[in-house]
């Protein structure tokens, strides 16, 4: 079984082991590039028009050539084939601004598989233990200032990864960031869902969160099923009121919040509901214009 596959945006698959990125590539140097996540489920890659949207999207905010989506597709195609059928993958795409001083005007672009992650399997299952941590920026910030690229998927993750680490030193699985105003933002990689009754709230992307894909999967089966569905901002006293909270993303699809800065949540009645809405939101045939 193939532990890692990895295809360049020429459709060849190439030798995972050998070097592909140069040392002056300004992805490297910067962290100047831009990436998505996607979950490889029965040899096809989950939701991939909306992710191929969005890594468009990214691009465009970083001023890096816009790439071409059916390129993209094939790619990844011959990706998951190659990674197979017997389990899940974590797919990455990945686009750079290519080397420094160099006319590289394609960059670097590959996709690479690697296996899920351990902790996938238990967040799942069992949910995640999660510590509010500050962002230390206002939910304005992004809007005033689009330089700081909120809201694009850049390659610069090192911030997130430390507030992951630092939650591990605490004892906790998982981070929710906050604004300065104690308003709910997202985690280090992760869309934050509250879920009240029948109703399910997210913070609005233009207060510079990621518009999340696992989301928008979920939103889009829940109101068939008659769940509301909002993007409105709220407070970090607002998760301790709601009846459960979430935690989305591409590969570890729902996870539950089951305990919040040390306070225990149990899981209300029907929580499974939510991750079979995931589940059934990240099969549909999405399709490039879906992502708006
Ligand atoms: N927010 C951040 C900062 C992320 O990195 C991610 C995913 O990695 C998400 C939200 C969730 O997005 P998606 O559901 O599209 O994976």
């Amino acid at each position: 079984m193939v532990d890692r596959v990895l295809v360049t945006l020429d459709g060849v698959v190439r030798d995972p082991g050998e070097p592909l990125i140069t040392a002056d590539d300004i992805g490297v140097l910067r962290g100047d590039g831009v990436f998505e996540t996607v979950l490889v489920r029965d040899g096809k890659a989950c939701a991939i028009e909306l992710h191929l949207a969005r890594l468009r999207r990214s691009a465009e905010a970083l001023e890096l050539p816009v790439p071409d989506p059916g390129r993209w597709r094939t790619a990844v195609e011959a990706a998951a084939k190659e990674w197979g059928t017997e389990r899940e993958g974590q797919l990455r795409l990945i686009l750079t601004r290519g080397r420094d001083g160099v006319d590289d005007a394609e960059g670097s672009a590959y996709v690479l598989v690697l296996p899920v992650a351990e902790r996938v399997g238990k967040a799942r299952a069992e949910g995640v233990s999660v510590i509010t941590l500050t962002r230390g920026v206002s939910v304005d910030l992004a809007q005033n200032a689009p330089w700081l690229l909120f809201g694009a998927k850049t390659l610069s993750y090192a911030t997130n990864m430390a507030a992951l680490r630092f939650a591990a030193r605490m004892g906790a699985d998982d981070v929710i960031f906050t604004s300065t105003e104690h308003r709910v933002l997202e985690g280090p990689r992760s869309t934050v869902v509250i879920q009240r009754d029948k109703q399910l709230i997210t913070p609005p992307a233009r207060q510079g969160v990621l518009p999340g894909i696992t989301q928008r999967a979920l939103f889009a089966e829940a109101e068939k099923a008659g769940w509301e569905c909002r993007y409105e901002s709220f407070f970090t006293a607002d998760l301790i009121t709601a009846e459960s909270i979430w935690l989305l993303s591409s590969v570890t699809l729902a996870a539950r919040v089951s305990s919040l800065d040390g306070l225990r949540m149990s899981a209300p009645e029907g929580a499974e509901e939510i991750s079979e809405l995931v589940e059934r939101g990240i099969a549909r045939p999405w399709k490039l214009a879906d992502w708006t």
